[in-house]
Protein backbone atom coordinates (compact mmCIF):
# COMPACT_ATOMS: atom_id res chain seq x y z
CA UNK A 1 0.00 0.00 0.00
CA UNK A 2 1.41 3.52 -0.86
CA UNK A 3 1.00 6.24 2.02
CA UNK A 4 -1.75 8.62 0.39
CA UNK A 5 -3.82 5.03 -0.04
CA UNK A 6 -3.69 4.26 3.58
CA UNK A 7 -4.30 7.47 4.45
CA UNK A 8 -7.21 7.75 2.24
CA UNK A 9 -8.70 4.35 3.20
CA UNK A 10 -8.43 5.39 6.96
CA UNK A 11 -10.08 8.01 6.10
CA UNK A 12 -13.06 6.27 4.52
CA UNK A 13 -13.43 4.11 7.62
CA UNK A 14 -12.08 0.89 5.55
CA UNK A 15 -9.00 0.39 7.62
CA UNK A 16 -8.35 1.33 10.64
CA UNK A 17 -4.37 2.44 11.98
CA UNK A 18 -4.18 -0.73 14.05
CA UNK A 19 -4.93 -3.13 11.39
CA UNK A 20 -2.14 -1.20 9.33
CA UNK A 21 0.63 -1.28 12.06
CA UNK A 22 -0.74 -5.19 12.51
CA UNK A 23 0.38 -5.63 8.38
CA UNK A 24 3.37 -3.87 8.48
CA UNK A 25 4.48 -5.66 11.80
CA UNK A 26 4.12 -9.22 10.66
CA UNK A 27 5.61 -8.54 7.53
CA UNK A 28 8.72 -7.18 9.73
CA UNK A 29 8.81 -10.25 11.85
CA UNK A 30 9.04 -12.36 8.98
CA UNK A 31 11.24 -10.24 6.60
CA UNK A 32 13.93 -8.52 8.56
CA UNK A 33 15.51 -11.15 10.62
CA UNK A 34 17.23 -12.04 7.03
CA UNK A 35 17.37 -8.08 6.27
CA UNK A 36 18.51 -6.28 8.90
CA UNK A 37 16.74 -2.85 8.23
CA UNK A 38 15.84 -2.44 11.61
CA UNK A 39 17.72 -1.82 15.16
CA UNK A 40 14.72 -0.92 17.19
CA UNK A 41 10.73 -1.45 16.81
CA UNK A 42 8.57 0.61 18.81
CA UNK A 43 6.59 -1.36 21.25
CA UNK A 44 4.24 1.53 21.86
CA UNK A 45 3.21 1.71 18.24
CA UNK A 46 0.01 -0.49 19.11
CA UNK A 47 -1.13 1.77 21.96
CA UNK A 48 -0.89 4.69 20.03
CA UNK A 49 -2.49 3.08 17.25
CA UNK A 50 -5.36 2.48 19.02
CA UNK A 51 -5.72 5.74 20.53
CA UNK A 52 -5.52 7.89 16.92
CA UNK A 53 -7.64 10.38 15.95
CA UNK A 54 -8.62 8.90 12.11
CA UNK A 55 -9.46 12.29 10.81
CA UNK A 56 -5.63 13.72 11.08
CA UNK A 57 -4.19 14.05 8.11
CA UNK A 58 -1.83 11.12 8.04
CA UNK A 59 -3.89 8.44 10.37
CA UNK A 60 -2.39 5.20 9.94
CA UNK A 61 0.61 6.25 7.92
CA UNK A 62 3.24 3.82 9.39
CA UNK A 63 6.95 5.23 8.87
CA UNK A 64 10.07 4.25 9.53
CA UNK A 65 12.81 6.36 11.02
CA UNK A 66 16.54 6.29 10.48
CA UNK A 67 18.35 5.78 13.89
CA UNK A 68 19.84 8.98 13.91
CA UNK A 69 16.74 10.95 14.54
CA UNK A 70 15.98 11.37 17.95
CA UNK A 71 12.65 9.66 19.46
CA UNK A 72 11.43 10.58 22.61
CA UNK A 73 11.16 7.49 24.88
CA UNK A 74 12.51 5.30 22.16
CA UNK A 75 15.90 4.08 21.60
CA UNK A 76 18.30 6.12 19.19
CA UNK A 77 21.23 4.62 18.32
CA UNK A 78 22.69 6.67 15.94
CA UNK A 79 24.22 2.96 14.99
CA UNK A 80 26.81 3.57 17.28
CA UNK A 81 28.37 1.44 20.72
CA UNK A 82 28.36 5.75 22.35
CA UNK A 83 24.43 5.61 22.28
CA UNK A 84 23.57 1.91 22.08
CA UNK A 85 21.55 2.49 25.12
CA UNK A 86 20.08 6.27 24.64
CA UNK A 87 16.62 6.84 25.02
CA UNK A 88 16.01 10.46 23.99
CA UNK A 89 14.35 12.98 26.73
CA UNK A 90 13.46 14.86 23.68
CA UNK A 91 11.77 14.55 19.62
CA UNK A 92 13.41 15.65 16.50
CA UNK A 93 10.75 18.31 14.86
CA UNK A 94 10.42 16.42 11.64
CA UNK A 95 9.27 13.12 13.80
CA UNK A 96 6.89 15.25 16.38
CA UNK A 97 5.30 16.90 13.07
CA UNK A 98 4.85 13.51 11.81
CA UNK A 99 3.54 11.91 15.16
CA UNK A 100 1.20 15.22 15.72
CA UNK A 101 -0.64 14.63 11.67
CA UNK A 102 -1.45 11.01 12.88
CA UNK A 103 1.71 9.44 11.22
CA UNK A 104 2.69 6.20 13.48
CA UNK A 105 6.49 5.04 13.90
CA UNK A 106 7.26 1.68 13.50
CA UNK A 107 10.27 1.75 14.71
CA UNK A 108 14.48 2.86 14.27
CA UNK A 109 16.06 1.86 10.87
CA UNK A 110 20.08 0.50 10.64
CA UNK A 111 22.83 3.46 9.61
CA UNK A 112 26.58 3.47 8.94
CA UNK A 113 27.82 4.61 12.50
CA UNK A 114 26.74 7.94 13.13
CA UNK A 115 25.74 8.27 9.09
CA UNK A 116 28.94 7.77 8.01
CA UNK A 117 29.09 5.37 5.01
CA UNK A 118 27.62 4.77 1.56
CA UNK A 119 26.65 0.70 2.54
CA UNK A 120 25.13 0.44 6.35
CA UNK A 121 28.55 -1.73 6.87
CA UNK A 122 29.81 0.73 8.67
CA UNK A 123 26.75 0.30 11.60
CA UNK A 124 28.20 -0.86 15.19
CA UNK A 125 25.80 -3.91 15.15
CA UNK A 126 25.09 -5.53 12.29
CA UNK A 127 25.52 -4.67 8.01
CA UNK A 128 21.60 -4.24 6.50
CA UNK A 129 20.95 -6.60 3.10
CA UNK A 130 19.94 -5.22 -0.07
CA UNK A 131 16.55 -7.17 -0.42
CA UNK A 132 16.99 -7.01 -4.11
CA UNK A 133 20.66 -9.23 -3.41
CA UNK A 134 21.24 -10.38 0.04
CA UNK A 135 25.24 -10.39 -1.24
CA UNK A 136 24.97 -6.74 -1.81
CA UNK A 137 24.17 -3.44 0.62
CA UNK A 138 22.05 -1.54 0.25
CA UNK A 139 23.74 1.78 0.12
CA UNK A 140 23.98 4.40 3.04
CA UNK A 141 23.75 5.81 5.07
CA UNK A 142 20.51 5.59 5.81
CA UNK A 143 20.58 1.54 4.16
CA UNK A 144 18.14 0.44 6.74
CA UNK A 145 15.24 3.00 6.04
CA UNK A 146 15.67 1.81 1.81
CA UNK A 147 15.72 -1.29 2.61
CA UNK A 148 12.65 -1.14 4.75
CA UNK A 149 11.21 0.56 2.00
CA UNK A 150 11.88 -0.84 -0.52
CA UNK A 151 11.47 -4.56 0.95
CA UNK A 152 7.51 -2.42 2.16
CA UNK A 153 7.89 -3.13 5.57
CA UNK A 154 7.03 0.44 6.31
CA UNK A 155 5.70 2.81 2.75
CA UNK A 156 7.86 5.70 3.70
CA UNK A 157 10.48 6.07 6.19
CA UNK A 158 13.11 9.06 7.18
CA UNK A 159 16.47 9.36 6.25
CA UNK A 160 19.27 11.89 6.94
CA UNK A 161 21.56 12.81 3.76
CA UNK A 162 24.23 14.42 4.48
CA UNK A 163 26.61 13.72 1.11
CA UNK A 164 24.36 11.61 -0.23
CA UNK A 165 22.69 9.53 2.30
CA UNK A 166 19.26 9.72 1.25
CA UNK A 167 19.55 9.34 -2.19
CA UNK A 168 22.64 6.50 -2.80
CA UNK A 169 20.48 4.08 -0.53
CA UNK A 170 17.29 4.94 -2.34
CA UNK A 171 19.03 4.20 -5.94
CA UNK A 172 20.17 0.88 -4.88
CA UNK A 173 17.31 -0.19 -3.45
CA UNK A 174 14.79 1.14 -6.36
CA UNK A 175 13.09 3.82 -4.05
CA UNK A 176 12.00 7.45 -4.23
CA UNK A 177 14.34 9.60 -2.11
CA UNK A 178 14.95 13.48 -1.62
CA UNK A 179 17.37 15.93 0.09
CA UNK A 180 15.31 18.49 0.34
CA UNK A 181 17.34 22.51 0.09
CA UNK A 182 19.16 22.84 3.29
CA UNK A 183 17.17 23.89 5.69
CA UNK A 184 13.60 22.80 4.54
CA UNK A 185 13.57 20.39 7.10
CA UNK A 186 14.27 21.17 10.42
CA UNK A 187 17.57 19.52 12.13
CA UNK A 188 16.41 19.47 15.76
CA UNK A 189 16.92 16.37 16.76
CA UNK A 190 19.26 15.27 13.99
CA UNK A 191 22.11 13.76 15.29
CA UNK A 192 25.10 15.81 13.85
CA UNK A 193 27.47 14.73 11.77
CA UNK A 194 28.22 17.87 9.65
CA UNK A 195 26.21 20.63 10.46
CA UNK A 196 26.34 22.57 7.14
CA UNK A 197 25.48 19.37 5.05
CA UNK A 198 22.79 17.72 7.13
CA UNK A 199 19.36 17.66 6.09
CA UNK A 200 16.67 15.08 7.12
CA UNK A 201 14.66 13.78 4.06
CA UNK A 202 11.83 11.47 3.15
CA UNK A 203 12.34 7.63 1.36
CA UNK A 204 8.99 6.43 -0.74
CA UNK A 205 7.66 3.95 -2.88
CA UNK A 206 5.95 7.30 -5.03
CA UNK A 207 6.58 10.79 -5.62
CA UNK A 208 2.66 11.53 -3.87
CA UNK A 209 4.20 10.04 -1.07
CA UNK A 210 7.18 12.32 -0.52
CA UNK A 211 4.83 15.38 -0.95
CA UNK A 212 2.24 13.86 2.05
CA UNK A 213 5.96 13.81 4.42
CA UNK A 214 7.27 16.98 3.04
CA UNK A 215 4.00 18.72 3.12
CA UNK A 216 3.74 17.84 7.20
CA UNK A 217 7.63 18.04 7.62
CA UNK A 218 8.85 20.86 6.14
CA UNK A 219 8.49 24.90 7.14
CA UNK A 220 10.35 26.64 10.33
CA UNK A 221 11.53 26.03 13.45
CA UNK A 222 12.26 28.19 16.16
CA UNK A 223 14.44 25.35 17.46
CA UNK A 224 17.00 25.50 14.20
CA UNK A 225 17.99 28.94 13.36
CA UNK A 226 19.02 27.16 9.49
CA UNK A 227 15.65 26.34 8.86
CA UNK A 228 14.06 28.34 6.34
CA UNK A 229 10.70 30.45 6.15
CA UNK A 230 9.48 28.74 3.17
CA UNK A 231 6.29 26.94 3.63
CA UNK A 232 5.91 23.58 2.13
CA UNK A 233 3.42 23.46 -1.36
CA UNK A 234 4.50 20.22 -2.25
CA UNK A 235 0.65 18.31 -2.66
CA UNK A 236 -0.39 21.00 -4.25
CA UNK A 237 2.47 21.42 -7.14
CA UNK A 238 1.68 17.61 -8.11
CA UNK A 239 -2.17 19.01 -8.65
CA UNK A 240 -0.18 21.73 -11.62
CA UNK A 241 0.11 21.16 -14.93
CA UNK A 242 3.45 20.40 -15.58
CA UNK A 243 5.70 23.28 -16.62
CA UNK A 244 7.50 23.74 -19.91
CA UNK A 245 11.08 23.40 -18.73
CA UNK A 246 14.68 23.11 -19.43
CA UNK A 247 16.85 20.00 -18.42
CA UNK A 248 20.29 20.59 -18.46
CA UNK A 249 21.93 16.84 -18.76
CA UNK A 250 25.55 17.29 -16.81
CA UNK A 251 28.19 16.39 -18.74
CA UNK A 252 30.45 15.39 -16.18
CA UNK A 253 27.87 12.42 -15.54
CA UNK A 254 27.98 11.12 -19.22
CA UNK A 255 30.11 8.11 -19.89
CA UNK A 256 32.09 5.47 -17.24
CA UNK A 257 28.87 4.80 -15.90
CA UNK A 258 28.18 1.23 -15.85
CA UNK A 259 25.73 0.19 -19.07
CA UNK A 260 22.53 -0.08 -16.83
CA UNK A 261 23.16 3.17 -15.80
CA UNK A 262 24.10 4.93 -19.21
CA UNK A 263 20.96 3.01 -20.50
CA UNK A 264 18.52 4.39 -17.84
CA UNK A 265 19.53 8.47 -18.50
CA UNK A 266 19.01 7.96 -22.10
CA UNK A 267 15.69 6.40 -21.63
CA UNK A 268 14.81 8.75 -19.07
CA UNK A 269 16.18 11.64 -21.39
CA UNK A 270 13.33 10.13 -24.03
CA UNK A 271 10.85 10.05 -21.54
CA UNK A 272 11.87 13.34 -20.31
CA UNK A 273 11.78 14.66 -24.03
CA UNK A 274 8.15 13.19 -24.86
CA UNK A 275 6.60 14.97 -21.81
CA UNK A 276 7.66 18.62 -23.87
CA UNK A 277 10.86 19.11 -21.78
CA UNK A 278 13.79 20.75 -23.62
CA UNK A 279 16.85 18.88 -23.02
CA UNK A 280 20.37 20.35 -23.54
CA UNK A 281 23.92 19.37 -22.35
CA UNK A 282 25.53 21.58 -19.88
CA UNK A 283 28.55 21.24 -18.25
CA UNK A 284 29.02 21.52 -14.18
CA UNK A 285 32.93 21.82 -14.31
CA UNK A 286 34.08 21.57 -10.43
CA UNK A 287 31.79 18.78 -10.04
CA UNK A 288 34.29 16.09 -10.06
CA UNK A 289 36.13 18.10 -7.61
CA UNK A 290 33.43 18.38 -5.21
CA UNK A 291 34.54 14.37 -3.60
CA UNK A 292 37.50 16.37 -2.47
CA UNK A 293 36.00 19.49 -0.46
CA UNK A 294 33.50 17.00 0.73
CA UNK A 295 35.81 14.47 2.57
CA UNK A 296 37.87 17.80 4.09
CA UNK A 297 34.52 19.55 5.28
CA UNK A 298 32.33 17.03 6.38
CA UNK A 299 35.14 15.43 8.32
CA UNK A 300 36.08 18.86 9.81
CA UNK A 301 32.66 19.23 10.81
CA UNK A 302 32.68 15.86 12.30
CA UNK A 303 35.46 15.98 14.44
CA UNK A 304 33.96 19.06 16.44
CA UNK A 305 30.72 17.42 16.71
CA UNK A 306 31.16 14.14 17.80
CA UNK A 307 33.86 15.82 20.46
CA UNK A 308 30.59 15.49 22.89
CA UNK A 309 30.96 11.69 23.03
CA UNK A 310 32.95 11.71 26.23
CA UNK A 311 30.98 10.12 28.40
CA UNK A 312 30.92 12.84 30.68
CA UNK A 313 27.26 14.03 29.68
CA UNK A 314 25.27 11.48 28.30
CA UNK A 315 25.37 7.81 26.21
CA UNK A 316 27.92 5.58 26.84
CA UNK A 317 30.51 6.20 29.89
CA UNK A 318 33.46 3.58 30.17
CA UNK A 319 34.38 2.55 33.76
CA UNK A 320 37.00 4.48 35.81
CA UNK A 321 37.84 7.73 38.26
CA UNK A 322 39.85 9.58 36.66
CA UNK A 323 38.60 11.73 33.56
CA UNK A 324 40.85 11.24 31.54
CA UNK A 325 41.46 7.42 31.06
CA UNK A 326 37.41 7.49 31.16
CA UNK A 327 37.36 9.80 28.49
CA UNK A 328 39.97 7.57 26.20
CA UNK A 329 38.50 4.56 27.06
CA UNK A 330 35.00 5.99 26.15
CA UNK A 331 36.13 7.52 23.18
CA UNK A 332 37.70 4.03 21.77
CA UNK A 333 34.54 2.66 21.03
CA UNK A 334 33.77 4.29 17.97
CA UNK A 335 34.35 2.34 14.68
CA UNK A 336 37.24 2.81 12.50
CA UNK A 337 35.64 4.82 10.12
CA UNK A 338 34.37 7.40 12.85
CA UNK A 339 38.21 7.47 14.30
CA UNK A 340 39.55 7.96 10.93
CA UNK A 341 37.06 10.91 10.34
CA UNK A 342 37.99 12.67 13.41
CA UNK A 343 41.55 12.20 13.20
CA UNK A 344 41.02 13.82 9.23
CA UNK A 345 38.66 16.62 10.13
CA UNK A 346 41.32 17.51 13.03
CA UNK A 347 43.82 17.11 11.16
CA UNK A 348 42.51 19.71 8.60
CA UNK A 349 41.67 21.83 11.28
CA UNK A 350 44.83 22.01 12.85
CA UNK A 351 46.81 25.47 12.91
CA UNK A 352 49.75 25.75 9.70
CA UNK A 353 47.06 23.41 7.66
CA UNK A 354 44.06 24.67 8.28
CA UNK A 355 44.17 27.43 5.21
CA UNK A 356 45.92 24.94 2.94
CA UNK A 357 43.16 22.28 3.58
CA UNK A 358 39.87 23.59 4.92
CA UNK A 359 40.05 27.12 3.92
CA UNK A 360 40.59 25.94 0.15
CA UNK A 361 37.67 23.50 0.53
CA UNK A 362 35.44 26.51 1.87
CA UNK A 363 36.33 28.46 -0.88
CA UNK A 364 36.14 25.41 -3.52
CA UNK A 365 32.36 24.98 -1.74
CA UNK A 366 31.62 29.10 -2.77
CA UNK A 367 32.98 28.55 -5.92
CA UNK A 368 30.79 25.39 -6.79
CA UNK A 369 27.72 26.99 -5.62
CA UNK A 370 28.31 29.93 -8.09
CA UNK A 371 28.39 27.55 -10.85
CA UNK A 372 25.21 25.80 -10.16
CA UNK A 373 23.66 29.17 -9.79
CA UNK A 374 24.75 30.08 -12.89
CA UNK A 375 23.60 26.74 -14.43
CA UNK A 376 20.04 27.97 -13.39
CA UNK A 377 20.04 30.68 -15.47
CA UNK A 378 20.46 28.21 -18.48
CA UNK A 379 18.27 25.43 -17.57
CA UNK A 380 15.46 24.73 -15.03
CA UNK A 381 16.44 21.02 -13.76
CA UNK A 382 19.78 19.38 -13.64
CA UNK A 383 19.65 15.18 -14.49
CA UNK A 384 22.93 13.18 -13.53
CA UNK A 385 23.21 9.87 -12.55
CA UNK A 386 23.14 9.17 -8.30
CA UNK A 387 25.31 6.30 -8.36
CA UNK A 388 28.10 5.47 -11.04
CA UNK A 389 26.59 1.77 -10.88
CA UNK A 390 24.27 -0.50 -9.07
CA UNK A 391 24.45 -1.68 -6.07
CA UNK A 392 28.04 -3.44 -4.89
CA UNK A 393 28.48 -6.76 -2.72
CA UNK A 394 29.04 -6.60 0.83
CA UNK A 395 32.30 -6.05 1.52
CA UNK A 396 33.44 -4.98 -1.82
CA UNK A 397 34.88 -1.79 -0.70
CA UNK A 398 37.38 -2.51 1.83
CA UNK A 399 39.44 0.43 0.84
CA UNK A 400 37.76 3.64 2.13
CA UNK A 401 38.89 5.73 -0.61
CA UNK A 402 36.95 3.30 -2.81
CA UNK A 403 34.11 3.81 -0.62
CA UNK A 404 34.33 7.59 -0.35
CA UNK A 405 34.27 7.38 -4.70
CA UNK A 406 30.44 6.21 -4.82
CA UNK A 407 29.61 9.62 -3.51
CA UNK A 408 30.57 11.29 -6.69
CA UNK A 409 27.53 12.37 -8.33
CA UNK A 410 25.20 13.14 -4.78
CA UNK A 411 28.02 15.56 -3.00
CA UNK A 412 27.70 18.74 -5.82
CA UNK A 413 24.13 18.98 -4.24
CA UNK A 414 24.90 18.62 -0.39
CA UNK A 415 27.63 20.85 -0.91
CA UNK A 416 26.03 23.57 -3.17
CA UNK A 417 22.98 22.82 -0.64
CA UNK A 418 20.29 22.33 -3.51
CA UNK A 419 17.10 20.09 -3.19
CA UNK A 420 17.92 16.67 -4.88
CA UNK A 421 15.94 14.13 -5.55
CA UNK A 422 16.86 10.10 -6.64
CA UNK A 423 14.10 8.40 -8.59
CA UNK A 424 14.33 4.64 -9.58
CA UNK A 425 14.72 4.89 -13.55
CA UNK A 426 16.50 1.59 -15.07
CA UNK A 427 17.50 -2.05 -13.46
CA UNK A 428 21.02 -3.89 -14.39
CA UNK A 429 19.88 -7.73 -14.39
CA UNK A 430 17.75 -7.63 -11.16
CA UNK A 431 19.47 -4.63 -9.24
CA UNK A 432 17.96 -1.37 -9.59
CA UNK A 433 19.35 2.11 -11.05
CA UNK A 434 18.52 5.58 -9.72
CA UNK A 435 18.57 8.93 -11.85
CA UNK A 436 19.01 12.05 -9.69
CA UNK A 437 17.14 15.37 -10.57
CA UNK A 438 18.78 18.73 -8.92
CA UNK A 439 16.74 21.99 -8.56
CA UNK A 440 17.73 25.56 -8.12
CA UNK A 441 18.08 26.53 -4.16
CA UNK A 442 13.88 26.20 -2.56
CA UNK A 443 12.27 24.81 -5.63
CA UNK A 444 12.51 21.41 -4.10
CA UNK A 445 8.13 20.86 -5.47
CA UNK A 446 9.86 21.35 -9.02
CA UNK A 447 12.05 18.25 -8.68
CA UNK A 448 8.67 16.60 -7.34
CA UNK A 449 6.45 17.85 -9.81
CA UNK A 450 8.62 16.28 -12.69
CA UNK A 451 9.07 13.17 -10.99
CA UNK A 452 5.73 12.67 -10.85
CA UNK A 453 5.62 12.95 -14.52
CA UNK A 454 8.06 10.60 -15.27
CA UNK A 455 6.73 7.73 -12.61
CA UNK A 456 3.18 7.99 -14.51
CA UNK A 457 4.16 8.57 -18.05
CA UNK A 458 6.48 5.15 -17.41
CA UNK A 459 3.37 3.71 -15.58
CA UNK A 460 5.74 2.77 -12.01
CA UNK A 461 7.50 0.13 -14.06
CA UNK A 462 11.04 0.81 -12.22
CA UNK A 463 8.55 0.31 -8.79
CA UNK A 464 9.85 -3.43 -7.83
CA UNK A 465 8.77 -4.95 -4.55
CA UNK A 466 11.34 -7.88 -3.91
CA UNK A 467 10.84 -10.29 -1.31
CA UNK A 468 6.62 -11.00 -2.29
CA UNK A 469 3.82 -9.28 -2.92
CA UNK A 470 3.64 -6.02 -1.42
CA UNK A 471 1.05 -5.28 0.89
N1 LIG B 1 28.79 8.60 2.26
C1 LIG B 1 28.92 9.96 2.72
C2 LIG B 1 29.77 10.01 3.98
O1 LIG B 1 30.17 8.98 4.43
C3 LIG B 1 27.58 10.58 2.95
C4 LIG B 1 26.95 10.17 4.22
C5 LIG B 1 25.72 10.93 4.53
O2 LIG B 1 25.12 11.57 3.68
N2 LIG B 1 25.35 10.88 5.81
O3 LIG B 1 30.06 11.05 4.47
Amino acid sequence: MLAHEIRARVARGELTPKEVVQAYWERVQRLDPSLGAFLTLNEAVWEEAARLDPALPLAGVVVAVKDNIATKGLRTTAGSRLLENFVPPYEATAVARLKARGALILGKTNLDEFGMGSSTEHSAFFPTKNPFDPGRVPGGSSGGSAAAVAADLAPVALGSDTGGSVRQPAAFSGVYGLKPTYGRVSRYGLIAYASSLDQIGPLARSVRDLALLMDAMAGPDPLDATSLDLPPRFQEALAEPLPPLRLGVVREGLGGNSPGVERALEGALKVFQGLGLEVAEVSWPSLPLALNAYYILAPAEASSNLARYDGTLYGYRAEGEELWPVVEATRARFGLEVKRRILVGTFVLQSGYYEAYYGRAQAFRRRLKAEAKALFQEVDLLLLPTTPHPAFPLGGRQDPLAMYREDLYTVGASLAGLPALSFPAGFEGNLPIGLQLLAPWGQDERLLRVALAFEEATDRAFLKTPLGEAL
